[in-house]
């Protein structure tokens, strides 16, 4: 199947992946009608690139590979991104992920275990040993850390396959309700889409149910489920959800 571009490339942003699984619809607005950042959006903006930059300089310190660039290949998917650090030895792989907002009280937030699963699933499969890897998530508060394994390579796989059919073939994905509406900034679109009359023959013909795309119902890894492979390294409070960085 080619992409609506007519290529059979597919170029993939584990950033992007972060916001498909924050909500799928947020990130079919962001893709196609970008919003001008608030004040507040553009504030926050900095601080997380100062936070960034604070700890990347520690990482580089330690050894880490901070922010650099890759680029992998599996199959026609291109993976383009920049993961905060990593560092390899020998046959061990680590890769941290930090995140300027706080992590949930249990486990870490699904976007971000996609995100930072993501990184780990470029590298490991670039190098192409049977190498062992581990993921961080750094929250502000806390830091989670589990081990990379074929389920969540699946989960990775999963994710890329639906996010593909919003980037490139432009399907408007179901809504995921949640306390993240609250300070949506598609909000009012995201409502219309759903409740106006005028547009319940286009919801009916033209909306994909979700029973595919990546929401609640979809196979992800829970925090929960997280939790149980994972380590907590430290933890506080709970957030309701995250849209950071
Ligand atoms: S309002 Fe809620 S469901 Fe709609 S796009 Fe925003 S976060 Fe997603």
């Amino acid at each position: 199947m080619k992409n609506n571009a007519g290529k059979n490339e597919y170029i993939v942003l584990p950033s992007e992946l972060h916001s498909f699984i924050y909500c799928p619809r947020y990130y079919f607005f962001e893709r196609y009608m970008p919003h001008k950042l608030s004040l507040k959006e553009k504030i926050r903006l900095v601080l997380g690139r100062i936070f960034h930059m604070f700890y990347g300089l520690l990482d580089k310190f330690r050894g880490y590979s901070v922010e650099s660039p890759i680029v992998v290949s599996v199959g026609n998917v291109k993976i383009v991104g920049r993961p905060d650090s990593y560092r390899i030895d020998r046959n061990y792989l680590e890769v941290i992920e930090r995140k300027s907002g706080r992590g949930p009280r249990r486990g870490a937030w699904l976007s971000d275990v996609v995100q930072a699963s993501t990184y780990a699933f470029a590298l490991s499969y670039s190098i192409q040993e049977n190498i062992t890897a581990k993921v961080i998530i750094r929250y502000r508060n806390r830091a989670v850390s589990y081990a990379f394994d074929s389920d969540l390579a699946n989960t990775v796989l999963k994710a890329i396959e639906d996010l593909i059919l919003v980037k490139y073939y432009g399907i408007l994905p179901a809504s995921n309700p949640g306390k993240r509406c609250e300070k949506c900034p598609f909000k009012k679109l995201c409502d219309l889409l759903e409740k106006d009359p005028i547009l319940k023959d286009f919801r009916e013909n033209l909306l994909e149910p979700g029973d595919w795309i990546a929401h609640e119902k979809a196979p992800y890894i829970k925090e929960d489920a997280l939790n149980k492979r994972g380590s907590l390294v430290d933890g506080h409070r709970e957030r309701s959800d995250s849209k950071e960085d």
